[in-house]
């Protein structure tokens, strides 16, 4: 295992959920950690609480390409590099595609898609002319499996797979890529469904109740970035136990 002390890590959705939780392990185990997300209150909580030689933040849009890469030169200029970047930010608005959401699919489209290329785009040729470098994508299982109301979901969750697929072809040698596909777990996501029909749906189906702690798949973020230099495990399916799809 390679140790995170001294790492520098950029995760960006670390306001809450996976990005916090996943920040908090780094910071906990030697690494540096440049923080990115709306909600600049909770990054400053947060960054108060890891210490401010440990952990940096900026407010940041990821649907922004600006502030993509205003976030990783905010990372290069105070630590002087990012070994590796955490592409996590992402929302999960579910509906049938008869309702007619339209605005929802173009925000998931612009989180889930865009800010993960927008990300990938901010450290990308910093990280090959160092040869060097490594990448994690959060998916998710509606990556691998379309449910209804998950159409749009999945779409963007299948692109970042095809996306993680491409950079890892194309960077052969030099970036480490993995693709965690995570299943139902404790974080804000589910507010981010404004269908009230298809949130009743979901939590009628148990979800809720079999859903399992942030820190699960923080730990399995951890498991990626520790990964000798030489190897990359390429894609991380993790589920509750309970959990059938
Ligand atoms: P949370 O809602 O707790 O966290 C989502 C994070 O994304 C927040 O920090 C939020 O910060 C940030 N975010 C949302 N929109 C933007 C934006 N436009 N710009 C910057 N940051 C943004 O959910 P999770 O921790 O669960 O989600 C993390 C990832 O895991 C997502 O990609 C999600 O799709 C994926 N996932 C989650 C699963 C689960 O069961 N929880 C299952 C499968 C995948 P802010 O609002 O401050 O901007």
């Amino acid at each position: 295992m390679n140790e995170l002390k001294d790492r520098i890590v950029m995760i960006t959705g670390a306001s809450s959920g996976f990005g916090k939780e996943a920040a908090k392990m780094c910071v906990g185990l030697g690494a540096k950690v440049v923080l990115g997300a709306r909600r600049e209150d909770k990054l400053k909580e947060l960054c108060d609480e890891l210490g401010s030689d440990s952990a940096i933040y900026k407010a940041t849009d990821v649907t922004s390409k600006e502030q993509m890469h205003a976030l990783a030169q905010h990372g290069i200029d105070t630590f002087g590099r990012i070994d590796s970047l955490v592409n996590n930010a992402g929302v999960m608005p579910l509906s049938l595609l008869e309702k007619g959401r339209t605005d929802e699919w173009d925000h998931m489209i612009d989180v889930n898609i865009k800010g993960v290329l927008y990300g990938i785009d901010s450290v990308y040729s910093h990280m090959l002319e160092r040869e060097s470098g490594q990448i994690i994508n959060i998916s998710s299982v509606a990556g691998k499996r379309v449910m209804p109301g998950s159409a749009v979901y999945s779409g963007t969750k299948y692109a970042v797979r095809a996306i993680s697929e491409g950079l890892r072809l194309e960077s052969s040698g030099k970036i480490q890529v993995t693709c965690i596909y995570p299943g139902a777990f404790k974080t804000e996501l589910a507010f981010s469904i404004k269908d009230e029909s298809m949130l009743e749906a979901l939590m009628s189906r148990g979800i809720g109740d079999i859903a399992q702690p942030a820190e699960r798949v923080a730990e399995s973020i951890i498991y990626a970035l520790q990964l000798d230099p030489g190897v990359s495990v390429n894609e991380i399916v993790i589920r509750p136990t309970a959990q059938e799809a």
